[in-house]
């Protein structure tokens, strides 16, 4: 039973303290996974305030949100521009590499991707994507050999611009399947690997589930006939939820179930679908996430 292991980082705090955490699990597990990092500016801060209403905001001064979430992460490019990961925290991005785990760009700016991808053009994209791949091959020393989108925001015009990098796939879905991704009937020579299974902000506090029980509600939807993949974050399971997830590979490997990462899926002899990307409302998400979707939606 084969898991792939995607790893996101999307902040200067995940970078520098979740990663070496969990560097260290898959160490002591002899695990090797994917790891796509956001190498720009962490305004992440942004992200959080603006998803929070004034009535929020007063009771989070009242319950002192700051000592839960630190000031400097809600902070984080409110008044000044955010810290460049990719300069701050190289060498911790390089030795990730050079322990030869696979390697891939998440984001240059994780929020002016997610917050502005609706409006972004060929251009703009193009920019944040060349951005990110230069930074990234300058620390690692070689470029990356894959790429996924921050928040699974997608869309044709994204994929289109990817294709003009060297990626031997992009994980910017969530679906079932390996797949090529279609364009007005035409299909991308760089194929899709999903995300299969849920992740811990949409699987915890619904249906029962709790931290006391989340690992083996996560196990029960892995499917051992199918395409299995799991993204976990820096900065969850690599800090605040650390030993439960180190207890989730435990449990998930006692069970026959080895992690890998990503690109391994590619040499099995999968034979891959053909579908196109399409806005999706997912449980346990707001707004709309990239999926996987049957071809005959496309709209000409
Ligand atoms: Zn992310």
């Amino acid at each position: 039973m084969k898991i792939g292991l995607r790893i996101d980082i999307d902040t200067y705090r995940g970078t520098k303290y979740g990663i070496p955490n969990l560097y260290k699990i898959l160490d002591r597990h002899s695990i090797k996974a994917s790891f796509f990092f956001s190498v720009g500016p962490d305004n992440m801060g942004r992200n959080l305030w603006r998803l929070i209403r004034p009535s929020f905001l007063r009771k989070m001064l009242r319950t002192k949100a700051s000592s839960l979430y630190g000031w400097d992460i809600l902070m984080r490019g409110i008044f000044w521009p955010g810290p460049v990961i990719g300069k701050k925290l190289a060498g911790i991005i390089r030795s990730v590499s050079n322990a030869g785990h696979e390697v891939g760009l998440h984001a240059w700016d994780h929020y002016g991707w997610q917050a502005h991808l609706d409006t972004m053009d060929s251009i703009a994209m193009q920019r944040d994507l060349r951005r990110g791949v230069e930074l990234l091959t300058e620390i690692i020393g070689r470029a990356p050999t894959c790429s996924a989108v921050p928040a699974w925001k997608c869309n044709n015009l994204a994929l289109l611009e990817k294709a003009k990098f060297p990626f031997s796939y992009n994980s910017d879905c969530r679906g079932e399947s390996i797949f090529y991704p279609l364009i007005g009937g035409k299909e991308l020579s760089q194929p899709q690997i999903p995300v299969t299974l849920p992740t811990y902000d949409e699987l915890i506090g619904r249906r029962g589930v709790s931290n006391s029980n989340y690992n083996e509600s996560l196990l029960s939807f892995i499917d051992p006939e199918k395409l299995n993949v799991l993204t976990i974050h820096a900065e969850v399971e690599g800090i605040v939820c650390l030993d439960m997830f180190e207890k989730y590979i435990n449990m998930a490997q006692s069970k026959g179930a080895s992690f890998f990462p990503l690109g391994a899926f590619l040499s099995d002899s999968l034979t891959a679908d053909r579908a196109i990307i399409a806005a999706k409302e997912i449980s346990g998400r707001e707004g709309w996430v990239s999926y996987q979707s049957p071809k005959n939606l496309q709209l000409e």
